[in-house]
C-alpha cells in the first residue's frame, strides 16, 4: 500500500467539480479528506490523504488531477487562523496545549504564535465557526 499526503489548490473554474471522488471509480485509490476551503475568490484548497496499492497507481491519479488544471503540492503542515471568522470566543485557547492561541488581554482578542503551535490541531476540533484550520504551504511537485 503506499500512501501521501498531499495539497489541492482548484482554480476557480474547477473548484465546483466533484474531481476528487472520481479518483476512485477511475483509479481505484481511497483518500482521507484531512481539509477543505473555499477561499473568497472561490478557489479551493484541499488536505488530501491518498493511497493506492502501488506508487503507479497513485501517480495515475495525482497527473489526471494536474490534467484537469488542479495545482498539487507536498504538505508541509501548519495551523492557520482565519481572522476574518474569528469570533474570538476563546474557546480553543482552552485545548491549545502550547498556548500557542492565547488571550491578549484587556482587549480580550485571541492571539495566534504560530513558532508554537505543535500542530496538534485541537484546535480545529474546537473552534465553533471553524476559524481553525490545517494549511500547508507548496514545497515540491508530487510526481
Ligand atoms: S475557537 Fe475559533 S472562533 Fe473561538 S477564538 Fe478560537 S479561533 Fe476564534
Ligand atoms: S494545533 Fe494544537 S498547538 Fe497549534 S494552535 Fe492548535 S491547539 Fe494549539
Amino acid at each position: 500500500m503506499y500512501s501521501k499526503i498531499v495539497i489541492l489548490h482548484f482554480p476557480p473554474e474547477v473548484a465546483q467539480k466533484a474531481l476528487v471522488c472520481q479518483l476512485i471509480k477511475k483509479f481505484d485509490l481511497m483518500f482521507n479528506i484531512l481539509s477543505a476551503r473555499i477561499s473568497n475568490k472561490k478557489e479551493g484548497f484541499m488536505v488530501l490523504e491518498i493511497s493506492s496499492a502501488n506508487r503507479s497507481g497513485f501517480n495515475k491519479g495525482v497527473n489526471f488531477l494536474k490534467d484537469q488544471g488542479v495545482k498539487i503540492s507536498n504538505p508541509e503542515h501548519q495551523i492557520f487562523k482565519d481572522e476574518e471568522i474569528c469570533t474570538h470566543c476563546g474557546a480553543c485557547t482552552a485545548v491549545c496545549p502550547t498556548e500557542a492561541l492565547y488571550i491578549k488581554r484587556p482587549e480580550m482578542e485571541v492571539l495566534f504564535n504560530k513558532e508554537k503551535c505543535s500542530v496538534c490541531e485541537l484546535c480545529i476540533l474546537t473552534c465553533p465557526t471553524r476559524a481553525m484550520g490545517l494549511f500547508s504551504k507548496a514545497t515540491e511537485e508530487v510526481v
